[in-house]
């Protein structure tokens, strides 16, 4: 075990404990791929705690005051703030992460949930003029216990964006972290905990994902279902949801189109995506994965991309300098390696990168493919990883096809000097989340989420907290 790392138990009812029959995971540093800690798995009879203690501790949290709420939120965001720095490397050493990534992941996750905090002092209803006689009022109040699945990329962005939503609406919460990153997730809670949440309104369980799901979901006491992951998982478990007649929050994959228009400056058009592309190893759901560049420039955009790939510093998170981690795990890697040779055997050249590292951990190159037809796999399936594949248009309505032609619908991206242009850009692209002359990252203060396959319901800003309010129509005839 490393010493660095942090100790890793579920938190139910208010209470740090080990799995019902002790079953444990390893947890893997994907830099050196050794075995770091071992996770605790759940039993089904602990996840009927959690259930209970969600129960109990929904009724509490509601009651409580709303200044008391957001005082106990923004105590535990400001002692996540003092230890960003040793959360950020237990993130990197269970993810992989640079450093300073991971650390500032703390501290913006931190701000995220002030944002929260705040914004839920402000979850009004309303007073309707009414028709008749009675006083018609409408209510938000919080839809009661939550269960959220959330994956490995962002280990404390995932599971913070479910819980800061979920306790600043007034909701309790039983979050199922990644067994793959469950460090942070534990530190996380430890800022909850101390800030005072009450017993049972936040807990933290690992497992065997599917059985975790299937039974969080089936419970009849879970309110809501909210996932992060992939298409596939995001689509099971809405349908198992569905069954029960529940409602799901779902933040599902994409396959962020960049089109760079032929009045765009390349060369800036190029840093600008080639750093948003190289973020996290492209272990993002709004990476820029599709590179739509006007014939004009393909040339002068390629060579400042690859530019931008030559100088990034891969290696260990943990080591100064460093700007791109290993993959987070042996899948990815994998995965990698298989849409690279299947670009190449229908075409494409690889320009820089295409492999693994010859090194110990999960480290793949940064990559950069031009020529690539559009049924190559890595130009129709979500790549999440540092490949960039990089191919020519002539006119912008087809650019638009194409970035609009797959069933994602998540991110999108665009360039052009001209306002019309981007007009153009922003009616036209079928994504939820959009920039312009430069590839964005997610704000807090404004809704995230998809179209299409991508999912739906939104994280961020006001209508983040929609999806965990329900809506009472409330009409009261006076009497005397
Ligand atoms: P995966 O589809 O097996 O798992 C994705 C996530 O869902 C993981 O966190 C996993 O633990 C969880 N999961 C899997 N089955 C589950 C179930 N039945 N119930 C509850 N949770 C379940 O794939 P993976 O290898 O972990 O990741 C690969 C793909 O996942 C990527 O290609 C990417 O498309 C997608 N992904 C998306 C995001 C995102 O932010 N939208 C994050 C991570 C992964």
């Amino acid at each position: 075990m490393t010493r660095q790392y942090t100790s890793l138990q579920m938190f139910i009812a208010g209470a740090w404990c080990a799995g019902g029959t002790g079953r444990t995971a390893p947890v893997i540093d994907p830099a050196t791929e050794e075995v770091i800690g071992q996770v605790p798995l759940a039993t089904t009879g602990d996840l009927d705690r959690a259930v209970d203690a969600a129960v109990a501790g929904f009724e509490a949290w509601r009651s409580t005051p709303i200044a008391r709420r957001t005082a106990v939120l923004r105590a535990a965001a400001d002692l996540l703030t003092e230890r960003a720095d040793h959360v950020g490397r237990v993130m990197t050493l269970e993810q992989g992460k640079p450093l300073p990534e991971a650390r500032g992941e703390a501290l913006r996750v931190a701000d995220a949930l002030r944002w929260h905090a705040d914004d839920a002092r402000r979850a009004y209803g309303r007073i309707i003029p009414s028709a008749d006689d009675t006083v018609l009022s409408v209510r938000r109040e919080p839809v009661g216990p939550v269960a959220a699945f959330v994956p490995w990329n962002f280990p404390a962005g995932s599971p913070m964006r479910k819980i800061s939503a979920a306790l600043a609406a007034g909701c309790s919460i039983v979050i199922k972290a990644s067994e793959e990153t469950p460090g942070t997730a534990c530190e996380i809670v430890r800022c909850f905990q101390e800030a005072g949440v009450p017993d049972g309104a936040l807990n933290l369980v690992f497992g065997e994902p599917a059985e975790v799901s299937a039974h969080l979901i089936a419970s009849p006491a879970v309110r809501l279902v909210a996932f992060t992951g992939s298409i596939p998982v995001g689509k099971l478990l809405a349908a198992r949801a569905g069954a029960e007649m529940k409602p799901t929050l779902m933040e599902l994959g994409g396959h962020a189109p960049v089109i760079v228009c032929a009045d765009a400056d390349p060369v800036t058009a190029a840093r600008r995506a080639a750093k948003a592309k190289f973020v996290n190893a492209g272990q993002v759901c709004t990476s820029p994965s599709r590179f739509l560049v006007h014939e004009s420039l393909i040339e002068d955009f390629t060579a400042e991309f690859v530019r931008a790939a030559d100088a990034i510093v891969v290696g260990n998170g943990l080591d100064d300098g460093v700007t791109m981690g290993p993959m987070a795990n042996e899948r990815r890697v994998k995965a990698m390696e298989d849409l690279v040779v299947d670009a190449v055997s229908r075409g494409a050249e690889v320009v820089r990168g295409g492999g693994r590292l010859d090194r110990a951990g999960y480290f793949f190159a940064p990559t950069v493919l031009t020529g690539v037809p559009g049924d190559a796999r890595v130009m129709v399936e979500e790549p999440f990883g540092p490949i960039a594949p990089i191919t020519a248009f002539t006119d912008l309505d087809d650019a638009l096809k194409t970035a609009n032609a797959l069933p994602y619908g998540l991110a999108a991206y665009g360039f052009t000097r001209s306002s019309a242009t981007a007009e153009r850009l922003v009616r036209g692209f079928d994504a939820g989340i959009l920039s312009i002359n430069h590839c964005g990252g997610s704000v807090h203060e404004a809704p995230s989420g998809g179209f299409k396959e991508s999912g739906h319901g939104r994280e961020g800003g006001p209508e983040g907290l929609e999806g965990y309010l329900v809506t009472k129509r409330v009409s009261h005839l006076l009497e005397d």
